[in-house]
């Protein structure tokens, strides 16, 4: 029998009985985590999103770096489409672990070389998802190697005759293979993946970064591969916080009293019940126990704070969407996204009136 060159390195039993770990014990191995990865790699920065997080894991970060003396670098990728509450936040940040650990931190940002109106004019628009667009985008374009493909998407059938239901386009996205909307799932690469890779490039630094594998199907499986440092994955990286929950990260939160962005909120917690104030779920976090099981934290804010004209999910989510709330808080922006591209604003209104999206 052929070797398996690549095995896997975890089984999900694993990642379960970690994500089922109490919050102290989770510090620990996520502490143990970046400590190694600083042991392997002496060039080493914290990617900063500026959402809550990548706050935390900053946080755990600082602490290691206070530790051992290290000075601490971040990288904030600035692509533009951030909440003006993040990108205040961001410094502001830094700053408060400045003085908290008193270490040194260094703030890099990077920003990508086109903006998001000149990408959904070059690539097309990011709707549905990264696969859904995708494979409009594949659908749109035939070529003569992608045939099998194509066909796949429209009908569900492989190049065997079976059926595939998970790489068939569903009918509600197949209206947009003929529209006048160019669709695509380039946007990440080039908003947010090339300014950091051109960064590594360039410092040959190594990135510790926030992720948690219950965020998607992707994350869970890139875990099981290569588990929280991937070293000899092809870009080395650093996911310690990969068994958290987003319980955890809120419940951490509260525990250290970290300030956090404010298009967030507050965080309250909920059970069949009643609510739980701020005050009250914050008791509950810094007592051993932490935050009974039974309590859903939650932000009464923004759920997400990723890119605010990214379309991705949209669809998916219970009204107000993010665009519906978007008008209330944010109006002007709200306008400039609305607005036709050739009124100078990104024309979401006219493909999101089309794809029957609420907004
Ligand atoms: S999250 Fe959406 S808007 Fe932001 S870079 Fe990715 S595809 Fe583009």
């Amino acid at each position: 029998m052929g070797e398996n060159k690549n095995p896997k390195k975890h089984f999900p039993w694993e990642l379960e009985q970690m994500q089922s770990c109490p919050l102290s014990i989770k510090e620990r191995m996520s502490e143990r985590r970046i400590m190694d990865w600083y042991s392997e790699f002496t060039d080493v920065y914290v990617s900063f999103s500026g959402g809550k997080d990548s706050t935390v894991l900053s946080d755990m970060v600082a602490r290691v770096c206070q530790s051992f003396h290290y000075k601490m670098v971040v990288v904030f990728s600035d692509t533009g489409l951030e909440y003006p509450e993040i990108r205040k936040f961001v410094p502001q940040y830094v700053e408060f672990l400045k003085k908290k650990y008193s270490i040194e931190i260094e703030l890099v940002v990077v920003k990508p070389e086109m903006t998001f109106k000149k990408v959904i004019e070059t690539v097309g628009y990011p709707i549905g998802s990264k696969k859904i667009a995708r494979m409009i985008y594949d659908c749109k374009h035939p070529t003569e190697k992608n045939q099998a493909t194509r066909t796949l998407y429209m009908t569900g059938v492989k190049r065997d005759g079976s059926i595939s239901k998970a790489f068939k386009l569903s009918q509600r996205w197949m209206k947009m293979i003929d529209s006048k909307f160019e669709v695509s799932d380039k946007c990440c690469d080039i908003m947010k993946k090339e300014p950091t890779k051109r960064f590594e490039k360039e410092t040959g630094m190594k990135s510790i970064v926030g992720t948690m594998a219950c965020e998607s199907n992707s994350r869970k499986e890139t875990w099981l591969q290569y588990g929280c440092n991937a070293y000899d994955s092809r870009r080395p990286q650093s996911k310690p916080m990969s068994f958290w929950t987003e319980q955890d990260v809120l419940e951490y939160i509260l525990k250290y009293d970290l300030p956090f962005a404010s298009v967030y909120g507050s965080i309250i917690g909920i059970d069949k019940e009643k609510t739980y104030t701020t005050e009250q779920v914050r008791e509950m976090a810094k007592t051993n126990d932490g935050v009974q099981r039974n309590i859903k934290l939650q932000t009464t804010g923004c759920q997400r704070t990723g890119c605010m004209f990214c379309m991705f999910g949209c669809h998916l989510e219970k009204q107000p969407n993010r665009f519906q709330k978007m008008k209330e808080t944010h109006p002007a922006v709200y306008n400039y996204c609305m607005k036709p591209v050739e009124e100078g604003g990104l024309g979401l209104d006219e493909i999101m009136t089309f794809m029957d999206i609420p907004h």
